[in-house]
């Protein structure tokens, strides 16, 4: 993956403020961070999304988020932090290379949570039945 930023941080072309590593993943801080000690685990080997990344490989990847939340919350003395992860461009992913976001949260941070929308028991119904027919 050529222009991939994440590969090139990967194979140590880009630099990074590198916090964790091991032989399938890499975790470094974000360079454009919510907040301090904003932090992203990536695996090494390249995939585009979650969606196209091989349950295997992305439930030691878990492990890993898990291990590294620990971290940065007690590093940053942080109240609790999101895990986040865009799945696909119109989840706001920009960099197609996979990769979970640990975000440190205050209890005072002023940070919103997601909008809620309407929906009506029809709709609940349905996209409930939906889902459940997709798994
Ligand atoms: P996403 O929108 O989920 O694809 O997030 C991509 C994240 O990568 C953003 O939060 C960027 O700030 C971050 N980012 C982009 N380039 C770099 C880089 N060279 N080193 C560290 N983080 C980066
Ligand atoms: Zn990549």
């Amino acid at each position: 993956m050529p222009d991939c930023i994440f590969c090139k941080i990967v194979a140590k072309e880009l630099p990074c403020y590198k916090i964790y590593e091991d032989d399938d993943f890499l975790a470094f801080l974000d360079i454009q961070p919510i907040a301090k000690g904003h932090t992203l685990i990536i695996s090494k080997k390249h995939y585009n999304t979650f969606s196209e990344t091989p349950v295997e490989l992305l439930s030691k990847m878990i492990q890993i988020v898990h291990k590294i939340g620990q971290a940065v919350q007690k590093s940053t003395n942080a109240d609790g932090f999101n895990i986040g992860l865009n799945n696909g461009s119109a989840a706001g992913q920009l960099i197609m290379h996979t990769h979970f976001h640990i975000i440190p949260r205050f209890n005072d941070d002023g940070l919103h949570t997601w909008p809620s929308i309407e929906c009506s028991e029809e709709e609940f119904k349905k996209i409930n039945q939906d889902i459940k027919n997709n798994i």
